[in-house]
């Protein structure tokens, strides 16, 4: 079992400082002015070298481009997403984006009031295919804001570098006026949009929930992989009672981007009791799985919510215990015919329990598997911690085999792939009863009972334990990493 300590960025600082000896690097440049009535943005791009055509990722992005032309006025001609000169030759582009129509276009804007706006670049960056990276830098009316998903490479949040990234979805950037924070998290940073409603108000302490769910995961592994991911709080309204947070999502599209659609109304309290928030931030110790194999990835987060809940004291032993079971067992019901691969590969809605939950005995059968052979020197939170040091934030998307043999790599023994390959093409659901036994877990009427002997409640506590203390040693390591260590 070896676990190094290093990353490329160890503290913001020392990420910026790494951006800027980049800067020598090719680079697009682009000049982005936003103008807030009529609202748009003027875009000037000047290329590393001349391009033979700009692309947008979307279908739908040629409908709020108008008046595209090189620098010395002459017109380009667009066939479908791309965008070609006459000879060929293109060095510097220029052209304006409808905000307003593209506002209306993406119902992510349909509950925000109209200071606020999400757009995705997907459908207003016009950008060469080379995949050279692009450096961004917005020019803003006063008050005015842009929160992008991109690495940020000064303090002002107006210079960006976008890098290639999975593209799973299409991540937003939010425009208008709003609170923004960053907040520190052990090992980094987050960077926290919360947008206006339609009505109503949505409270500023949604910026600490977001900002302390975040801290709370990062604890566990001396820091996240990303060292300043990005969240955009987006109100979407309900009843006082209703759902806090009824939807989540982890982005990764020219940087790692979580987007909680929030009840507003919701009291705060109920927020921090809510699991969503730490079922994203989650996914972000791994790097984009497959949609075939999202089982995998949905499973570690379901697994870690309930831990991390616990460890944060928001979810007692017990209730963590219980969840989890209530998990399994609804797994364990959903579509027996199927196996876990059948089931994510098909996308139907009645197999949603055994997408996220088979993934989730996985994780903890390795958990115990890892502290067993080690003698509890090593878990899944430290073969997180390698991961994270080697492999993340990735560029790419994963498959999940792929995952499981890296884990397996970095933990030094074969524990995760035979557990893919027991479970994986298996109908049914993965056997967890061995498991809560070796917890000293008994289930009577539908309530989990923990035993009383010694070696098996000390192994629940050291999963539930808060910080264990090779982890908490991670940021001295961390501290005399070097920051271009990849
Ligand atoms: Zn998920």
């Amino acid at each position: 079992m070896i676990l190094i300590y290093k990353r490329e960025c160890v503290l913001a600082l020392l990420c910026l400082g790494t951006a800027v000896a980049a800067a020598a690097e090719p680079v697009h440049s682009y000049r982005l002015r936003v103008v807030e009535n009529p609202n748009r943005i003027e875009v000037e791009a000047r290329f590393a070298d001349a391009v033979s055509s700009v692309h947008v990722r979307s279908n739908r992005g040629p409908r709020y481009l108008s008046s595209p032309r090189d620098c010395e006025g002459r017109a380009l001609v667009r066939h479908g997403r791309s965008l070609r000169a006459e000879d060929g030759r293109i060095t510097c582009l220029r052209y304006s984006v409808d905000l307003g129509r593209l506002r209306a276009g993406d119902r992510r804007n349909a509950t925000l009031s109209r200071r606020n706006t999400l757009a995705p670049p997907s459908r207003w960056l016009w950008r060469p295919r080379d995949g050279l990276p692009i450096v961004l830098s917005f020019e803003l009316p006063d008050g005015y804001r842009a929160s992008a998903p991109w690495e940020r490479l000064d303090a002002s949040g107006r210079r960006y570098r976008l890098s290639p990234s999975p593209e799973n979805a299409s991540a937003a950037v939010a425009f208008g006026r709003f609170t923004e924070a960053v907040r520190p998290v052990s090992g980094g940073e987050i960077r926290i949009a919360l947008l206006e409603p339609t009505t109503g108000r949505a409270p500023e302490t949604l910026i600490d929930w977001a900002a302390t769910v975040a801290a709370d995961v990062a604890a566990s592994y001396g820091g996240l992989p990303n060292p300043s991911p990005h969240v955009l709080i987006i109100p979407v309204g309900g009843s006082r009672t209703g759902p806090p947070v009824p939807f989540g999502r982890v982005i990764r599209d020219g940087g790692e981007s979580v987007e909680f659609f929030v009840n507003h109304y919701a009291r705060i309290d109920r927020f921090y009791a809510d699991w969503t928030a730490t079922h994203e931030y989650s996914h972000l110790l791994f790097p984009y799985v497959r949609r075939d194999h999202r089982w995998i990835s949905e499973g570690f987060a379901q697994y870690l919510q309930n831990v991390l809940l616990a460890r944060a004291d928001r979810y007692t032993p017990e209730r963590a215990w219980q969840k989890l079971y209530e998990g399994f067992e609804r797994g364990r019901r959903s579509r027996p015919e199927l196996s876990p691969n059948a089931a994510a590969a098909g996308g139907t809605r009645s197999a949603t329990m055994k997408v996220y939950w088979s993934g989730a005995v996985l994780a903890l059968a390795a958990d115990l598997e890892l502290r067993r052979i080690s003698g509890g020197q090593a878990s899944l939170d430290t073969v997180i911690v390698a991961l994270g040091d080697c492999c993340l934030p990735s560029a790419r998307e994963w498959s999940g085999t792929e995952l499981l043999q890296k884990l397996d790599e970095l933990a030094g023994e074969a524990v995760f792939m035979p557990l893919y390959r027991r479970y994986a093409n298996t109908a049914g659901f993965p056997d967890y009863v061995p498991l809560f036994a070796e917890l000293g877990l008994s289930v009577e009427r539908g309530r989990v009972v923990p035993g009383e002997q010694a070696a098996k409640a000390a192994l629940r506590d050291a999963i539930l334990a808060p910080v264990g203390p090779r982890l908490a040693d991670r940021d001295i390591d961390r501290a005399t990493a070097s920051p271009d260590a990849h």
